[in-house]
């Protein structure tokens, strides 16, 4: 799940981008209103993290644009100014929630996760199925043949980047620079581990086989035809 955070404040911008990749979610990061404008009109967001007082372009004016072409990615906005105004404004422009700096991680964590359910996510796809694998983007789930499957947040987030490009080959370096957020040019063997415990959970219990290997190109993840 994509999340994009506009933030300044190089610290607390990283900050926040750490902690939502630590919590399985894949976060771009910009530290300026027109770059998180160009960002947020180009990539399907799920949420977007916009603080309201940036150097160029502030948030409210990024938010009503976002608004007026059409874009309906939640919007939770960031401030220090704690007014009732400020408040009302941002609601009144398409806001759908705020929270006033200092903050803690949780609040924010749990924000986020409210958000994502009400299910207004850009996409429109609250589940993802292959064959008898569900997975629950809002309440971060996986369940197959019904039953449930736990798994931590970065295995969460490698199935889903599976399952949402089912039936292609991916390469480890684009599974290690969208899960991981790095390049693995040397070391992929962390990717190799990562999709030896998915297969323990997902696939050992279970038959068909949905993950794949491809000698030489990477993985891949895909249902016999009639299953999916
Ligand atoms: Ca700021």
């Amino acid at each position: 799940m994509k999340l994009l955070i506009v933030e300044d404040e190089i610290k607390t911008g990283e900050y926040l981008k750490q902690g939502l990749s630590e919590a399985g979610f894949i976060v771009d990061l910009c530290h300026n209103g027109l770059d998180g404008y160009h960002l947020a009109m180009t990539e399907p967001y799920e949420l977007i993290i916009l603080d309201v007082m940036l150097p160029d372009v502030d948030g409210w004016r990024i938010l009503t644009s976002l608004r007026d072409a059409g874009k309906k990615s939640p919007v939770l906005f960031l401030t220090a100014r704690d007014s009732i105004d400020d408040r009302v404004k941002g609601l009144e422009l398409g806001a759908d929630d705020y929270l006033v700096k200092p903050f803690v991680f949780a609040e924010l964590l749990a924000r986020v996760r409210t958000l994502l359910r009400r299910g207004v996510n850009p996409t429109n796809e609250p589940t993802l199925k292959i064959a008898d694998l569900e997975l629950d983007l809002a309440r971060h789930r996986a369940t197959r043949h019904g039953q449930r499957i736990h798994l931590t947040a970065k295995e969460f987030a490698l199935l889903e980047l599976l399952v949402r490009r089912q039936g292609e080959v991916l390469p480890r370096s684009l599974i290690a620079s969208q899960v991981w957020d790095m390049n693995f040019d040397s070391d992929t063997n962390v990717i190799d581990v990562a999709i030896r415990r998915l297969r323990a959970k997902i696939d050992d219990p279970f038959e068909p086989k949905l993950i794949h290997t491809v000698r030489g190109m990477g993985y891949m993840i895909d249902a016999p035809d009639g299953t999916s």
